[in-house]
Order: structure tokens, then sequence, then C-alpha cells
């Protein structure tokens, strides 16, 4: 866990864009050959998912009719440490009943977050619902989770960029990198 008093910089770079967008694009040919032919809402959990949500489906084959949706969560408790407790911010727009949902999530620690979303969305009456999430800290789950599409597994350490904040920052790196604590000074 991150103490949010730290002074924090970037450390190294744990994943390269070049290898992010080649499993990108993996994650959706598999993607395109499961739901050829179908349509699927792929709901993107804001904000960390953005940035991977809008590569992969610029990926995804024209044979899917893929339909965009976003939802935001809050988990209380710090920022970088789910509590479980999980906040619909901002509701997706669809109507899934009947309909393929695809969850597309930046990072999977506990798995609370997911667990949750599972949940509501599954109740909705979807005629399925998948996880696909970029990165996945095995050390950290407290909750199993199916997850249909894995970008990579990571070690426990705080990662940012592509997508990924630490206080609302970094966000916009090309690469994911991992954060470095110093203490503040006086
Ligand atoms: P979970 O409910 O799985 O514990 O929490 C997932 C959420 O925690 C992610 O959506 C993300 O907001 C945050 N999170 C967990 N680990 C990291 C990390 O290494 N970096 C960043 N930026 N956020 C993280």
């Amino acid at each position: 866990m991150i103490d949010e008093e730290s002074d924090l910089r970037l450390g190294r770079i744990l994943l390269t864009r070049e290898k992010i967008a080649g499993r990108v694009r993996e994650i959706a040919d598999e993607i395109t050959r499961t739901y050829s032919g179908q349509e699927i809402v792929v709901v993107g959990i804001l904000k960390g998912a953005v940035i991977f949500m809008t590569d992969l489906v610029r990926c995804v084959g024209n044979e899917v009719d893929v339909r965009m949706d976003f939802m935001s969560v809050s988990s209380y408790g710090s920022s970088s440490e789910s509590s479980g407790v999980v906040k619909i911010v901002k509701d997706m727009d669809t109507y899934v009943e009947g309909k393929n949902v695809l969850i597309v999530e930046d990072i999977m620690d506990t798995g609370l977050t997911l667990s949750y979303l599972r949940d509501v969305i599954g109740a909705r009456s979807p005629k399925s619902v998948r996880i696909c999430v970029l990165l996945e800290k095995p050390e950290r789950k407290k909750v199993e989770n199916e997850i249909a599409y894995r970008g990579f597994i990571i070690p426990d350490e705080f990662v940012v960029g592509y997508g990924l904040d630490y206080a609302g920052r970094w966000r916009n790196l090309s690469d994911i990198w991992c954060v470095e604590e110093g203490r503040r000074g006086p």
C-alpha cells in the first residue's frame, strides 16, 4: 500500500508501450473469435481503463458489433487500496438484458471491485458477462474472479501509466511504470 503523505517518483518501466500494444492485439483477436457475428457491450471502468479500452476496441474485428459504455465506481477507504465496499458513482446507460457484456478494467488487485461489478451487472439478466483486465496482482487476491481475458500478471508493486494514476497523475504515460517512495521533506 502507498502512504499518501509520501513523495512518489517514477521508478522503472515495468511494461513498455510495444509490449502492451502486442498483448492488446492478441486479446482483441481472442475477443473477435469469441464474439464473431454477435453484439457486445464493452463496459469500461472509469477512469483507469479508458486508455486500454480505447486501444482494445480499435483492434477488435468488424465482424463483432461493438458498443461502448462506462461505469465509474469508488471504493471507500484509501485511494490505493480497495476496501471492498464499492459505490456506483456513474452507472452505464445501456440496458443489458439479453446482451453480451464485457467488463474492461485496468487492474485486479484484491478482486473486490470486479467481484462487486460482476454481481451488479449479472443481476441485470445479461446473456453473458465476461471480465477483461489488463493487469493482475495475484499476490493480493482476496476473492476469486473468473477472468476471460488477462493482459499481464504483475508483482505486488504500485504501477502507473497507460490509464493508471496515482492521485490523478501519470495516466497519460504510454508505458507502465513502477513508482518509488521517498519521504516528503519538511
Ligand atoms: P481491487 O478491488 O481489485 O482491490 O482494486 C482495483 C482498483 O485498485 C483498480 O481499479 C485501481 O483503481 C486500484 N489499484 C490497485 N492496484 C493499483 C496499482 O498498482 N496502480 C494503480 N494506479 N491503481 C491500483
